[in-house]
C-alpha cells in the first residue's frame, strides 16, 4: 500500500467539533466590530518579501527566522503573511483609502510563521485583526481596548483575561532608551545568551521580549522606558489610562511589554491568560504612526490589535465549552420500502425546505430498518421524524412522528409545513 499522506507540520485541520466553537466565535466577534462601525477587509495570503521585512523590521524573530519565503517561476521573492498589518497598510496605501479620510478596518485569516509547534503556536494559524487609521488618540486606543473587553465578555471568557499595557514614546524616545539598555546589557555581557548578545547593537529592545527564563529574570533589573518617555507619550499614556479607569476597565503597567514588531511606538497593549500555558497572549496590538509613512504612504497615525483565534478557541474549549453551536436538525426524514421512495423523499424535502427556509431538516441515505433510522434520528437530536413508505409515497401521504412525546399522525404531504410550524414553536 502506499504511504497516506499527512498534513504538514504546525498546519492543523479543523474538525466539526472545533469548527462548531469557530463558527460562533468569528460570528460574535464579527457582529461586535460591525457595530462599532468597523468594516472588513480581504488582502492576499501572498505579499512581496520586502514588504514584511520593510513593515515588521530585518532584526526581529518574525523576519529572522519565522517567514515562509520562496521564489515564484518569475523570480519574484514571495511570502506568507506572517501577520496582517503589513498588507492592509499597503492596501489602504495602494487604494488611496487613507487619502483625506479615517479608517476602521478588520480582518481574518489564516497567517503563517515557521515556529516550533506545541499548544497554542502552529505554523498556520488565523488571526483576527483591527487596524484603525487617521487618529492619534488615546480615544482610539481605549476603544481598541473597550472593544476587545467586550469581544471577551460575549464570549464569556473575560474572568481569564488581563490586560498589560505600556508605552514605548515616540522613535526618538525610544532611541534614547535602546541606548540606555545596550549600556545596561553590555554590563551584563557575560550572561547573555546568544540571541540577547546579538541583538544588543542591532535591536535592544528585542532583548526585553526574550522567551528565555533566565534572560527574563535579567531583563526585570533592566533600565524600564518609562523613564525615557517624551513629553507627549506620557500625556498621551496617561490620558489613556484614565479613559480606561473610567470605563472601569482593569490594567496593569507592565514596563517590559515591547510586543514582537518594530512598527510600534507610544501604546502597546497585551491580553494575557494563565489558562494556556506559556502561550497565554491572546491579544496584542498598539500604535504605529510611522508605518504608514515608512511604506510610501502620507503620514497618517495609525493603531491597531490582533488576536490568535485558536488561542481563543482553546479558552473556549476549556471555560466555556457550552459555547460551540451543535448543528440545529429539526426533523429526520425516515425513507422506506422501493427505490422510488427515495427519490419522492428528495422531493419532499426540498418542498419542505423551500416552505421553511430555517428548518433543519435531514434525508436518509442508505437504506435501514425504521428502528435504525430512528435511532439515526436521535443521534442528530431531531425532535421530529418524518416516516415515508411505499403506502404513503403512493397517496401523497407522510407520517408526522413527535419523537419527544411518540405520538404520531399521518398528513398530507401539502399540510406537513403547516403542521411542523406548530410542533417546533
Ligand atoms: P508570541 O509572543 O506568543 O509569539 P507574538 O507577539 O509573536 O506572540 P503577534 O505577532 O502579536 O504575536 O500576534 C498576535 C496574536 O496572534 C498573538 O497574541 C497570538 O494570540 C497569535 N499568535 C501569534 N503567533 C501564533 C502562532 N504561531 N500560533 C498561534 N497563534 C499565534
Ligand atoms: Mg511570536
Amino acid at each position: 500500500m502506499e504511504r497516506k499522506i499527512q498534513s504538514i507540520r504546525g498546519m492543523k485541520d479543523y474538525l466539526p467539533a472545533e469548527t462548531a466553537f469557530w463558527q460562533p466565535l468569528e460570528g460574535t466577534l464579527t457582529g461586535i466590530l460591525s457595530n462599532y462601525g468597523y468594516r472588513e477587509i480581504r488582502l492576499p495570503i501572498v505579499e512581496q518579501t520586502q514588504l514584511f521585512e520593510r513593515a515588521i523590521g530585518d532584526v526581529t524573530d518574525v523576519v529572522e527566522k519565522e517567514m515562509y519565503s520562496f521564489s515564484n517561476r518569475s523570480g519574484e521573492r514571495l511570502t506568507l503573511r506572517p501577520e496582517g498589518t503589513a498588507g492592509c497598510v499597503r492596501a489602504s496605501i495602494q487604494h488611496g483609502l487613507l487619502y483625506k479620510q479615517e479608517q476602521r478596518l478588520w480582518y481574518l485569516g489564516p497567517m503563517f510563521r515557521y515556529e516550533r509547534p506545541q499548544k497554542g503556536r502552529y505554523r498556520q494559524f488565523y488571526q483576527m485583526g483591527v487596524e484603525v487609521f487617521g487618529h492619534q488618540g488615546p480615544d482610539v486606543d481605549a476603544e481598541l481596548i473597550l472593544l476587545t473587553a467586550r469581544c471577551w465578555r460575549a464570549l464569556g471568557v473575560s474572568k481569564h483575561l488581563s490586560l498589560e499595557l505600556n508605552s514605548i514614546g515616540s522613535l526618538e524616545a525610544k532611541a534614547r532608551y535602546g541606548e540606555a539598555l545596550v549600556a545596561f546589557l553590555s554590563q551584563h555581557a557575560d550572561r547573555l545568551d546568544e540571541d540577547c548578545r546579538n541583538r544588543m547593537h542591532t535591536n535592544p529592545m528585542r532583548a526585553l521580549d526574550t522567551k528565555n527564563p533566565e534572560m527574563q529574570d535579567l531583563m526585570r533589573t533592566a533600565p524600564i522606558m518609562i523613564d525615557y518617555l517624551d513629553d507627549d507619550a506620557r500625556v498621551h499614556f496617561s490620558s489613556l489610562c484614565k479613559l480606561l479607569d473610567l470605563a472601569g476597565i482593569l490594567y496593569t503597567i507592565n514596563p517590559r511589554l515591547v510586543r514582537g514588531l518594530d512598527y510600534y511606538n507610544q501604546t502597546v497593549f497585551e491580553w494575557v491568560t494563565t489558562r494556556l500555558g506559556s502561550q497565554g497572549t491572546i491579544c496584542g496590538g498598539g500604535r504605529y504612526d510611522g508605518l504608514v509613512e515608512q511604506l510610501g504612504g502620507r503620514p497618517t497615525p495609525a493603531v491597531g490589535c490582533a488576536m490568535g483565534l485558536e488561542r481563543l478557541a482553546l479558552l473556549l474549549q476549556e471555560v466555556n465549552p457550552g459555547f460551540a453551536s451543535t448543528p440545529h436538525i429539526d426533523a429526520y426524514l425516515v425513507v422506506g420500502g422501493g427505490a422510488g421512495v427515495q427519490s419522492e423523499a428528495l422531493r419532499l424535502a426540498e418542498q419542505l425546505r423551500d416552505a421553511l427556509p430555517s428548518l433543519g431538516l435531514m434525508i436518509n441515505y442508505g437504506g435501514g430498518g425504521f428502528k435504525k433510522q430512528l435511532r439515526r434520528a436521535d443521534k442528530h437530536g431531531a425532535l421530529i421524524a418524518l416516516l415515508l413508505g411505499d403506502g404513503e409515497a403512493a397517496e401523497a401521504k407522510v407520517v408526522v412522528k413527535n419523537l419527544a412525546t411518540g405520538s404520531q399522525e399521518t398528513l398530507p404531504q401539502s399540510d406537513v409545513a403547516a403542521r411542523l410550524t406548530a410542533i417546533l414553536r
